[in-house]
This record gives C-alpha cells, structure tokens and sequence, in this order.
C-alpha cells in the first residue's frame, strides 16, 4: 500500500465514467480531463478501429450516421450492455492512454464507474481492458454509487440516499446507506429511447424520416415532459417518407412531450418499483431527504417535477448532472484506502 501511494503520486491515476453515451475521465487533483462521447469508428464488419486505432471519441461521432459503406461508428455499450468486447477495449484503451500520454513511465491506478445491470463477464472484460491499456491497479464501482458520491450524498451514512441517474442507454436507480446499495433496478429505457420515441413521432405523424442526431438535438432543445411557460418549437429537416426527397417542417414542444410520454413513463415506474422495495426505515429517510436526479436524462425540462408528483417525494437534480459520476471516481481517487473494501479490485472475485 505504501509502495502503491509512491507509485501514486508519480503516475496519473484517474477516474473513469465509462457510460453508454460519454466517457469522462478525471484526474487526481486536476478534475475533469476528458469528456468524449462513446463511439468507436471501425472498418465494417471488422473490429479493426481506423486511423490506426484513434478514430475514437468525438471524431467517431461525427461519423454517426453519415459512414460510408466501408465504415461503420458503433457505440460499444450502447444499451448498457458490452456489445463488443474488443471494440469495447479499444476506446478504453484509447481513452486511458490520451490523458496518460506516453511520457509517463509508471501505470497510473484507475477506478472505472460502470452500470449496475452489467454482468460479471462483462465486468471482468473491462476489468481486462483496462489492464491491456496499461493500468496497474483496476477497481470498479457501480455507478449510481459513484454519482451519489460525486453529488455529495451522505451514501456512507445510516440513513438512505437515492439516486436516479437516466444515461443514454439505461437508466440506474438506486438506494444507498452506509456505503452500500440496499435496493437497485437498471433499465434499459434512458436518453436514447427518447430520441428514437421522437423518430417514430415524426415517421408516425409527418411522414419525415430524420437522423437520431436530429432527434437528440430536437430533444435537448425543446424537448419537455410538463407544460413549459412559453412552449416552444423548432424546424426539423430530414427525408420525406413518400417522396423520398429532403424536406423540412415544423415541430412543437407540445408535440415532443406526447412523443416522448412512453420512454419517460417506463423511467418513473423503475423510481416507483424500487421505492416499493425499499425497507421501511430506509423509506421513511427518503421522505426527508429526497431524491437526486443524475445524467443527461435529468436535464429534461420537468422530469423533476413530474417524477416528484408521482412519487410524492421532493426530486432535485445534482449539480451538473452530466459530470457527477466523473466526480464521484475522483473521490474515490482521493479515499483508495477507505474505500478499498466497497470496490472490487480483482478479477479473480469477478
Ligand atoms: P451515459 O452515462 O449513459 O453515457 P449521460 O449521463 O452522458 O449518459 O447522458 C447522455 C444522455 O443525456 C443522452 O441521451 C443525451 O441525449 C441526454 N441529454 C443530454 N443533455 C440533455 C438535455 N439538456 N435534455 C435532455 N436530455 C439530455
Ligand atoms: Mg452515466
């Protein structure tokens, strides 16, 4: 342990949030250094990744529906579930040594945020990956542990904390108390559900085919889930389903908040059932202290409020909730030694 934190302070350990739809990576006393969605461009049918391995991150996702033939963008965890091991590790791979660099000489210790519903063999592949990357010490946390860490919740204490974290591919909740996760359920209805819940509107009600680019942005822009103040609406381009041809029309919020009513009914009922679950004492915390709203998903306008009708509780987002698993690595960074009991570390217990 004494030779680890030597080891420590001359490598870069870091935190990795290895979502369905971004990775961030931060570093001990440096916070967040890397934020790339999770997309590997590979040649088709191989898993060879282009550009010699680096057309990863950011430069794949731009080549998201819009490869050509020979190339296809695949994001390896799409539905939280590792769908390709080896591309998997890929980006790993490429991720760990960007912020690394190869300067540096000794393997840095990396604590990895993965979802609750992977499998132990899915855990053990980025436990590996991480490994073949150059790591000298893995440790995995679940995520929604990791996110109520990163939001401040007291998770280590006797009294229950929970966590809604709605991501691109699944959506996580759980109840938390003295470091441990007394009740979770992981769903595979998040982010990317609602955008495709706004590609059948759109087929369904205009004839218009567009991208799930397009539908990710319309959601983010004027997507909600309650009435809004001023309702909103937004020009939507893509291919008209009859004539084939590229035409644009006109969508109103109103219109989103009837498109995106199944996904976001499928998240509120994964909240209810797990709050069912949920012992009586732990419940009874939960009426004072609440429940926290983490991910992109929670950004949603109103799914606050909605979920808090449905449950009776006060819902609150978490600062900034796209980073706040990030964070929560970073803390476990800063603590190995304390937390070094709730993590799983070596492959072998996988
Ligand atoms: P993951 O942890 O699975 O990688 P993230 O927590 O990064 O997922 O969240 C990504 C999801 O959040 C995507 O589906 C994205 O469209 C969605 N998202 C991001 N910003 C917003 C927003 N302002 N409103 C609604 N959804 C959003
Ligand atoms: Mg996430």
């Amino acid at each position: 342990m004494i030779l680890d934190s030597l080891l420590g302070m001359f490598s870069v350990d870091m935190g990795i949030d290895l979502g369905t739809c971004n990775t961030l990576v931060c570093v001990k006393g440096e916070g967040i250094v890397l934020n790339e969605p999770s997309v590997v461009a590979v040649k088709r049918g191989t898993n060879r990744v282009l550009n010699d391995g680096n057309a990863v991150g950011l430069v794949a996702k731009e080549m998201l529906g819009k490869t050509p033939g020979s190339i296809s963008a695949i994001r390896p965890l799409k539905d939280g579930v590792i769908a390709d091991f080896d591309i998997t590790e890929a980006m790993l791979g490429y991720f760990i040594r960007k912020v690394h660099g190869r300067s540096n000489f000794f393997k840095p210790r990396v604590v990895i945020a993965v979802p609750s519903g992977i499998t132990a063999v899915e855990k053990r592949a980025v436990y590996n990956s991480a490994e073949r990357a150059g790591a000298r010490r893995v440790y995995l946390v679940d995520e929604p542990m990791a996110a109520g860490i990163g939001a401040g919740l007291p998770v280590a204490e006797a009294t229950a904390s929970m966590i809604v974290d709605v991501g691109g591919g699944t959506t996580e909740v759980a109840i938390m108390s003295l470091a441990d996760i007394a009740v979770c359920e992981s769903i595979r209805v998040a982010g990317d559900d609602m955008d495709e819940a706004i590609i059948n509107y759109l087929r369904r009600n205009y004839n218009l085919m567009v991208g799930q680019q397009t539908a990710e942005q319309i959601k983010i822009e004027i997507g909600s889930i309650s009435d809004l103040d001023e309702e909103l609406s937004r020009e939507v381009r893509g291919r008209d389903m009859i004539s084939g041809l590229p035409r644009k029309t006109v969508v109103s919020s109103q219109e989103i908040r009837e498109a995106l009513g199944e996904p976001v009914s499928a998240v509120i009922d994964c909240v209810t059932r797990t709050l069912e679950r949920a012992e009586p004492e732990l419940a009874a915390d939960l009426v004072e202290n609440g429940v926290w709203l983490a991910g992109g998903g929670a950004l949603l306008r109103g799914l606050d409020a909605v979920m808090g009708q449905s449950t009776g509780l006060d819902v609150r987002l978490v600062d900034d909730p796209l980073s706040c698993v990030a964070r929560g690595t970073a803390v476990y960074l800063d603590n190995l030694a304390l937390w070094k009991e709730t993590m799983e570390s070596d492959a072998d217990d996988l």
